[in-house]
């Protein structure tokens, strides 16, 4: 065997211990398992001396009360192997079940918590399958594969010890085989597990084809594109089932060989045994006995080379799971974080701030930006699509940290707070309101999630969605479909209006929609909003002419670097950028 195959051999397994602190808080129900399958184990392998004694003494006792007594045993033992094998499945299967909830909790609570990079760079389907189809594996490797892994190996052990005190002479032949048996386990089962991982990585390829497309069923079936997303959805799982048939034939054709040889060694054994019970060297009994033995011990040979595969599946799965669970947040909270009043005054400060992204090294998003914002000042952030105008949000929520130069809230710079801390002091309204396939009310709580029904219509009315959330079917309660379909985008835009209401932060990050909202709308937006800002410090990115000319100042922003800045009219008297794009509004 090279160095490679036996450095990659023990990976799978080593991959499954990162499973043991999973098992740590369940150790009642694994001891119980064991005690199960200890007792489980012992009646199986007292079977066949009872079936000795049964053909040896039995047939030949001259009394028939005598045979009772063995048939009773029998019964006996089969009673300890039911009771034994019904605890030892609850066991296991319980804690297969509550570890992998575990896992999936442990697993989903720690994706929340990944930066944006991250998500640029994973598909959320993809993720959503390993969340469900490997944690999936691996309970099954646990419910059954672990289960038989162990029962296999201790009725191995067991039948193997008794076959040497039954016929040491037996036994010895039957060892022979015993090589040609484990060596094609050994060298298919690298095989497996490499088929295996291929045919999860197909699996999670389909799975994150398929979450694309309903998310966006809506372009999908305008373009008539469902035959042609169908398609593309069958070639991804017909990809994973050409992976997948890969593993099964190697997988069946291990079984097959494994079968062979166990039986072929079997029979072998069992002929030179009637032979010598012919010859008078060896009871009918004690045959019936080493080939029962040799049965069951051949029996859990079989059920480990199974397990075998099983179990590299499962290492590949787990790898994955792993492999997730130690990603970590670019964004970090310091050891000490520093803390912030409960409502901060909402002073800004950009210093030099340059930033790349890290998907885009080469091209920076904003150049040695500065800006100050003084506490309740409402600034207005414009210029071309691409100029950086987003991202000034993106860093201010510390979705990312700024490669050179520092932001400040109240003077404290961003990389010293908690995370969450500083998003707790600011609400977004972003350009594309994401709803939540819940009711209107729920939707609006997200904001706070202690709020009051009375609090949130208050929010609602203030956002001006009292009106159209009131005449829905059942009010507030109505359900607002998968991300919010059943309202119009400018409904949509005024419930995640009422949300930063309900919020009620200091710091308030605006990106006004340019979707084209009828005027009825647009004014009933806009007095929202004016109500929003009132009294905070307010960042928006303003598509609209009403809002650039509200705000206290404009700043204009050309490929990330500010190139002017002011209010509405010195901008326009100063011309440039700034008078070309006012010029097209107030064209339009
Ligand atoms: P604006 O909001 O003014 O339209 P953005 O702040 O969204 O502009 O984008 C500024 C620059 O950063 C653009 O060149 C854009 O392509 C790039 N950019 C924005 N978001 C990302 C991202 N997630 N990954 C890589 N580049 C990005």
């Amino acid at each position: 065997m090279n160095t490679e195959e036996s450095a990659a051999r023990p990976r799978p397994l080593a991959a499954l211990r990162t499973l043991l602190p999973f098992l740590r808080p369940y150790r009642g129900l694994l001891a119980g398992w064991l005690g199960f399958l200890i007792l489980s184990s012992s009646a199986t392998l007292a079977l066949p001396v009872a079936v000795r004694f049964m053909i040896d003494r039995g047939f030949s006792d001259q009394d028939p009360s005598g045979i009772d007594r063995w048939f009773v045993g029998l019964i006996l033992v089969a009673l300890v192997l039911a009771v034994a094998t019904a605890g030892r499945f609850f066991c296991i299967s319980l804690l297969g079940e509550k570890v992998i909830a575990d896992l999936r909790e442990r697993v989903f609570g720690h994706l929340l918590h990944l930066d944006m990079e991250f998500f640029a760079r994973t598909r959320a389907g993809e993720l959503v399958s390993r969340l469900a189809a490997d944690t999936e594996l691996l309970r099954s490797v646990i419910a059954s594969t672990l289960s038989v892994a162990l029962r296999s190996f201790v009725t191995m052990f067991g039948s193997g010890v008794a076959l040497l005190i039954t016929s040491p002479r037996l036994a010895g032949m039957a060892a022979i085989g015993i090589p040609v048996i484990v060596l094609p386990i050994v060298l298919y089962g690298r095989r497996v597990q490499k088929l295996s991982r291929d045919n999860q990585d197909r699996i999670a390829d389909a799975n994150a084809r398929a979450t694309e497309t309903l998310t966006a069923i809506h372009t999908v079936q305008s373009y008539a594109r469902e035959a042609h997303e169908s398609g593309r959805f069958a070639a991804a799982v017909r990809t994973a089932i050409g992976a997948a048939r890969r593993r099964i034939a190697t997988q069946a054709g291990l079984t097959a060989v494994v079968i062979l040889l166990v039986f072929g060694a079997i029979t072998g054994v069992l002929w030179i045994g009637a032979r010598d019970v012919i010859g008078g060297t060896l009871t009918a009994g004690t045959l019936g006995q080493f080939v029962l033995y040799a049965v069951i011990g051949a029996g859990s040979i079989g059920a480990l080379t199974e397990v075998w595969a099983e179990l590299q599946r499962a290492g590949g799965g787990m790898g994955r799971i792993d492999e997730l669970l130690n990603e970590r947040s670019a964004i970090q909270t310091p050891h000490e974080p520093a803390v912030l009043p409960a409502r901060v005054a909402g002073e800004l400060t950009f210093e030099n701030v340059t930033f790349r992204y890290p998907t885009r090294p080469d091209a920076p998003a904003l150049i040695d930006f500065s800006l100050h914002v003084r506490p309740g000042e409402n600034v207005a952030l414009v210029g071309p699509s691409g100029a950086g105008k987003s991202t000034v949000l993106q860093l201010l929520l510390r979705f990312h940290d700024p490669d050179e130069g520092a932001i400040r809230v109240d003077g404290i710079d961003l990389r010293q707070l908690d995370p969450r801390e500083l998003r707790g002091q600011v609400a977004l309204v972003p350009q594309d309101p994401v709803l939540f396939g819940d009711d209107a009310r729920t939707n609006i709580r997200y904001g706070r999630l202690d709020a009051s029904d009375q609090e949130v219509v208050e929010a609602a009315r203030i956002a001006e969605a009292d009106g159209f959330l009131a005449a829905l079917p059942e009010g507030y309660g109505t359900h607002l479909g998968e991300r919010g379909v059943r309202l119009s985008g400018g409904q949509q835009q005024r419930v995640a209006i009422a949300r930063a209401v309900l919020k009620d932060a200091p710091i308030l990050l605006l990106d006004e929609a340019t979707s084209a909202l009828d005027a009825q709308s647009e004014r009933d937006i806009q007095q929202a909003l004016e109500r929003l800002t009132h009294g905070r410090t307010t960042l928006v990115i303003a598509h609209r002419l009403a809002t650039i000319r509200r705000a206290d100042r404009i700043i204009v922003l050309d490929g990330g670097r500010i190139v002017a800045e002011g209010r509405h009219e010195a901008l326009i008297a100063q011309g440039g950028l700034y008078a070309d794009l006012a010029r097209l509004q107030f064209n339009q």
